[in-house]
């Protein structure tokens, strides 16, 4: 074994051969990524997988570890990319300069854990779907000012993410909103990144508990159980106990086998009952609802006209990677 890895091998219920085989992928490579990927790198994860579409921008550099002035306007997973292999030559790395979304999936389920390191409520709900889906774990961070949080999702034995309200749900519906869709299409999030308080003290905090977490995965140790919330201000960090949620769309064994049942009167226009999925669910404007194939579009026709009782339709929402399989009872 390379000496490189010599004070490490020295901790209990170390092994390096299970981190060399490891593959762990980071979604998002501005502050929380970047340190959490090079503590990765330097402990010697095998593969790490970079997933990010954006671009260097100035505003980034107070706090995004791998970057410099000079790599304004590059890929942020070409820089990181190259940071990494400086930091240790031994780890392959993958650079995906795309949106998460359209990352090829068999790519992605071949990561033993996934670090969110995100700044968009929508992207990191389709991220906590996904690894569900695909029985990974999942190393969420966020941070804010002076405040940190991190939560470890081991998918069917731990709360994922959509479990609790700590997807806003007022960011979200703001997300779903026709001016949020405008702010989507016209700013990237570098733009409104520019409204969010950042610090890089923050990022060394959360960033480095994220890579801590994830060795831990790859280890084999019990992962963070609670939700941890850092107050950098006081010094504090607080646990906070989560719970499962037996209703969950996206991680309850119940609907993962069944469709989710939803009553309806007979008479109600597609267009409110749409509606009324939207906020029951907390879906996008961009959802669309499927009924054996077709796609059924916002219209004045009642749903008793298309659906007749205990007939399943399914709702393809952006913001959740897999389709919602629903059953409808109508009154
Ligand atoms: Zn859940």
């Amino acid at each position: 074994m390379s000496e490189r890895y010599n004070r490490q091998l020295l901790i209990k219920h170390w092994n390096q051969e299970k981190i060399k085989q490891s593959t762990v992928s980071l979604v998002g490579l501005g502050a929380l990524g970047s340190v959490a990927a090079a503590s990765l790198a330097m402990a010697g994860v095998g593969t790490l997988i970079l997933i990010d579409m954006d671009t260097i921008e100035l505003s980034n550099l107070n706090r995004q570890l791998f970057y410099r002035a000079g790599d304004i306007g590059k890929p942020k997973v070409k820089v990181s990319a190259q940071i990494i292999q400086e930091l240790n030559s031994e780890v392959n790395v993958i650079e995906l300069f795309m949106p998460i979304e359209k990352a090829p999936r068999h790519v992605l389920e071949a990561s033993n854990v996934i670090l969110d390191g995100l700044d968009t409520f929508q992207t990191r709900r389709w991220v906590n779907s996904f690894t569900v889906g695909a029985n990974i774990p999942l190393i969420s961070g966020g941070m804010f000012s002076f405040l940190g949080n991190l939560q470890v999702v081991i998918p069917q034995k731990t709360p994922c993410l959509e479990c609790q309200s700590l997807i806003p749900e007022e960011k979200l519906q703001k997300a779903c909103t026709p001016f949020g869709d405008m702010r989507k299409e016209n700013q990237s999030d570098e733009d409104n990144d520019e409204y969010i308080p950042y610090v890089s003290s923050v990022s060394f905090v959360i960033g480095g508990l994220m890579a801590q977490e994830a060795l831990k995965i790859l280890l084999e140790l019990p992962p963070l159980e609670n939700y941890l919330f850092w107050d950098g201000e006081a010094g504090i960090f607080t646990p906070v106990p989560l719970e499962r949620r037996e209703d969950c769309i996206v991680c309850s064994p119940r609907y993962q086998l069944q469709a989710i049942p939803i009553r309806s009167p007979t008479d109600q226009q597609i267009s409110d009952f749409m509606t009324q999925l939207r906020y029951s669910f907390n879906l996008s404007s961009e959802m669309a609802l499927l009924h054996q194939t077709q796609k059924i579009t916002l219209s004045e026709e009642k749903v008793g006209d298309i659906l007749e009782s205990g007939a399943i339709f399914r709702i393809v929402d952006p913001t959740l990677s897999a389709p919602l399989k629903f059953v409808i009872n109508l009154d």
